[in-house]
């Protein structure tokens, strides 16, 4: 008999990220990304087997019709009939979850009760939902939230200092975010380690466009860079990070800027791009800074200096560290960020061995830090997908299909 399936979606705003697993070998076996949804332009590509393929969404542009369109797809290899559940990323969870969940009508209203906390992500993800059910009617749906994984955190660490009947009556709290890469990552550290997870403070930085970074203490979430949104913490791709809360107030008074005109600067035209005013993509500023672009040298020093602060920080969260580890586009390929960011971080034992850090790229997994030192520094690379259809098999309840 063939495998079983699971078919995971991540539905942003205007996009739809697809994947087609094998839940026994893990290997994804058909994936899609629709973009520009809602747009007359929108379009869905497909990748099988290395060889993609492009459909215009133009009757029905919404994530309903990409997954109809998906459905097509499928039934064109005959994998249709294969899946057997369907698992999706959903960004906030709220206070209510702190696992994930077999998604029914009460789930629902939960999840649209979240909207205010994730007004552009939340949305897409419930009409994913609905597109799924609408598709695939009879199979079990499970959402996996990025939000869970910290619901661990203790009271110190997700207080914001601000009056508690606001915190209270909006549920004005830190959540974190990047949950689900860090429930991927870290069992795959200690399996590196060879140490059971919960004997190791492991500190996590997740770099991609979006970065925060975790400190996990007997396997769970001790603190988490992110906050009531993703904007907290590091210096992201356009996302400013940490930044005086009196900004606001100065800009609206003295730059003519409104309130949303200030957050759309904080969150879309900030971070690395901000500051370079040349782009937001690490790779492109690292070649920038070699060719002595000035802006790109800035930014780039700014982000890895916040982020060794950060990882000293959460050395307090942990109460010491044993492994740090890199992960996210960035964190799996970027030996001189990780060289730059450790070399700030001497005074806590961590090192790099340059030889395995020009190695550790483009996909492998492994210590980076000189034989037998201590705290180890790692690299892992993510697969979100892969732990949602864990979860989304297992919530289903046919785990007992998994290799
Ligand atoms: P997202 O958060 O959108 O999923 P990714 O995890 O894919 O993002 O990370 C994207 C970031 O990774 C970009 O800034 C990109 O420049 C960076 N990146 C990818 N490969 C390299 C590399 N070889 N060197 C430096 N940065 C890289």
């Amino acid at each position: 008999m063939s495998n079983q399936l699971i078919l995971v979606l991540n539905c942003g705003s205007s996009s739809l990220k697809g994947a087609v697993i094998d839940r026994k070998s893990g290997k994804v076996l058909l994936s899609c990304l629709g973009e520009r949804l809602g747009t007359p332009e929108a379009i869905i590509t497909f990748s099988k087997d290395g060889k993609k393929c492009q459909a215009p969404l133009a009757g029905r542009n919404c994530h309903a019709g990409a997954v109809g369109m998906l459905l097509k797809e499928l039934e064109k290899h005959g994998l249709h009939d294969r899946i057997k559940a369907i698992g999706h990323r959903i960004a906030h969870g709220g206070e209510k979850y702190n696992e994930s969940v077999l998604i029914d009508q009460a789930v629902m209203d939960e999840l649209k009760a979240c909207i205010p906390l994730a007004p552009l992500h939340n949305p897409a993800n419930i009409n994913g939902i609905l597109a799924a059910q609408e598709h695939f009617p009879g199979l079990p749906n499970v959402g996996v939230m990025d939000t869970s994984f910290h619901q661990t955190m203790p009271e110190r660490a997700y207080t914001y200092a601000v009056p508690r009947e606001l915190r209270k009556k909006y549920a004005f709290r830190r959540y974190g975010f990047h949950g689900t890469s860090m429930r991927y990552v870290a069992p795959e550290a200690a399996r590196i380690l060879g140490k059971p997870l919960e004997d190791i403070r492991m500190i996590i930085a997740h770099l991609g466009n979006g970065a925060s970074i975790t400190a996990i203490k007997n396997g769970k979430s001790v603190d988490t860079s992110m906050g009531f949104t993703p904007i907290e913490g590091l210096v992201m791709g356009t996302r400013c990070g940490d930044i005086d809360p009196g900004v606001y107030s100065y800009l609206t008074s003295h730059a003519g800027l409104d309130v949303a005109q200030v957050d759309e600067m904080l969150n879309k035209k900030s971070g690395l791009l901000g500051i370079s005013e040349l782009s937001n993509d690490c790779r492109s500023l690292e070649i920038a800074a070699d060719e002595g672009h000035e802006g790109a040298r800035l930014a780039l020093e700014v982000m890895t200096y916040r982020l060794a602060k950060y990882i000293a920080s959460m050395a307090v969260a942990c109460g010491g560290v044993d492994a740090l580890v890199f992960t996210g586009g960035i964190g799996e390929n970027s030996r001189n960020i990780r060289a730059k960011t450790v070399s700030y971080l001497d005074f806590l034992g961590l090192h790099i061995d340059t030889k395995a850090n020009m190695e550790k790229r483009y996909g492998n997994s492994g210590i980076i830090s000189p034989t037998g030192s201590s705290p180890a520094v790692l690299v892992v690379p993510t697969n979100e997908e892969l732990m949602i259809a864990h979860d989304t098999a297992q919530l289903a309840g046919f785990l007992e299909e998994v290799g």
